[in-house]
């Protein structure tokens, strides 16, 4: 196996920039406005709450700091994980039994639903919806697996349970024992379906604004006002979006949550003879490793693959050596592929690895803190964010709505997220060395 690592001058290039559909129009804001709801944050979150509440009637303006995509959204691995780590039981220990029955309802549904309005708004983001392989590194990873897959199972998930030679002809790797097959799984180009959350969210009415970070909120009456460097935002209610890139507008939102780096590659297209051996059917695949190992098909059958990286730039402590490993570890078959682009995003992780739905004062709320399944559960806090801003109950939504609990000594933490992907890549090796499935 080569050790090489990608060549440099590919690093840093978004590969979702080179294959995007339209961009909304944007402009900066400039001047005083005043809406319904202002939403903070151009991402999946913030494009489809836009959208729900513009569909709804209520006037909406989008305030994006860089432009829209920018974040996660516009690097994400863009693959429909349609289940959560924890277990229905899981959740309801977690949850109550109430707010977690409601939330195995709607996460059961979630990519069909994705798909359904990709369809619905005629979103032009290369979906497929082949299914997702969720792949054991060890044995004790394939156990947890097995309760995760047969638990939703007995819920109404239609999860198929792999043993070796099964995971190998689905995947076209040699790497696992063991997987659990989602066929509701599937891939989106992450930046388009942005881009087409946000271009209808404008349709319905929602004006965006790009450039315009939101440098404070302050409460007038029965009104917040979002101010950027050149202009302001008045509503009522203020929806925070900004995940793995807020900043320090709202008091410990960002100790809600550790930012930790994915990184990720774009090879070139794969001959029609590769295709036929690494992922066969375009399903997407991702491992239970720590540093977790994800792959899938771009529309040109380009592999994206990626993996745990360390800081934004992709080359930091060795992250695209690692990606160069693990896409080599994975597809032994690849190594004399190109290498087109690597490239870094911030993930929001919490501790239990949930997503939180936040309302610290009246009129402020924020959905966020994914922990690495975004493309789906984006949506799903999108419709109960505008559920919840319309005026629904708390005790009809499928999140519970906490106030900001910050992370005991998450400065402390935070200093030690640098060292944490090569740490889990370690403990990752030594699990396929004791751990063997
Ligand atoms: C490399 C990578 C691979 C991933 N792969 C997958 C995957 O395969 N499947 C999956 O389910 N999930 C994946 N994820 C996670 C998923 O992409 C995210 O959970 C999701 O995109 C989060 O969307 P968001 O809208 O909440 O946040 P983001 O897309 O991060 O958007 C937040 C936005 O807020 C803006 N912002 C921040 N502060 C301010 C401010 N003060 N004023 C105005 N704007 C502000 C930022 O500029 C940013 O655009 C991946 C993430 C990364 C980085």
């Amino acid at each position: 196996m080569s050790d090489a690592s990608p060549p440099s001058d590919v690093n840093g290039i978004i590969h979702w920039q080179r294959t995007a559909a339209q961009a909304p129009d944007c402009t900066m804001l400039n001047g005083d406005i005043t809406a319904d709801f202002v939403v903070v944050g151009g991402g999946l979150t913030g494009t489809r709450t836009a959208l729900g509440l513009a569909e709804q009637g209520a006037s909406v303006v989008v305030l994006e700091a860089k432009h829209i995509g920018f974040g996660a959204s516009g690097r994400s691995g863009g693959q429909c994980n349609p289940i959560w780590r924890a277990t229905p039981d899981d959740l309801a220990q977690k949850l109550g039994e109430a707010t977690a029955s409601r939330l195995v309802e709607t996460t059961l549904s979630c990519a069909d639903d994705l798909f359904d309005d990709i369809r619905k708004y005629n979103i032009d983001c290369d979906a497929e919806q082949n299914g997702w392989v969720q792949t054991a590194h060890c044995g004790s990873a394939q156990k947890d697996l097995e309760r995760l897959g047969t638990a939703w199972n007995n819920v109404g998930g239609q999860i198929k349970l792999l043993d070796r030679s099964a995971t190998e002809r689905a995947t076209g790797s040699s790497e696992y024992g063991f997987s659990l097959f989602h066929p509701k799984g599937g891939l989106v180009q992450p930046l388009s379906l942005t881009h087409g959350f946000a271009r209808t969210a404008a349709k319905f009415g929602a004006q965006l604004y790009d450039n315009s970070p939101v440098i404070s909120l302050v409460r007038n009456g029965n009104s917040w006002t979002a101010t950027t460097p050149t202009g302001s935002a008045t509503a009522p209610q203020i929806i925070l979006t900004t995940n793995a890139y807020s900043d320090n507008l709202w008091p410990g939102l960002k100790e809600t949550f550790f930012p930790l780096v994915s990184v990720a590659l774009a090879t070139a297209p794969l001959t029609d003879n590769l295709q036929k051996s690494v992922l066969p059917n375009a399903v997407t695949i991702s491992d239970t490793r720590r540093a977790i190992y994800f792959g899938r098909y771009d529309r040109d059958r380009r592999l994206i693959f990626g993996c745990v990286g360390s800081d934004d730039d992709a080359t930091t402590l060795g992250a695209s050596w690692r990606l160069r490993r693990g896409l080599l570890k994975v597809f032994p078959q690849l190594e004399n592929t190109e290498i087109e682009a690597t490239w870094a995003g911030r993930i929001a992780v919490t501790p239990e690895m949930m997503p939180h739905l936040h309302e610290p004062e009246s009129g402020i709320l924020a959905g966020l803190g994914f922990s690495g399944r975004g493309i789906a559960m984006t949506s799903v806090m999108a419709r109960t964010l505008v559920k919840k801003a319309l005026g629904a109950s708390d005790h009809t939504l499928p999140f519970q709505v906490s106030s900001i609990n910050r992370i005991p000594l998450h400065w402390a933490a935070k200093k030690l997220i640098p060292l944490a992907a090569p740490a889990m890549a370690v403990r990752d090796t030594m699990d396929t060395i004791l751990r063997r499935s």
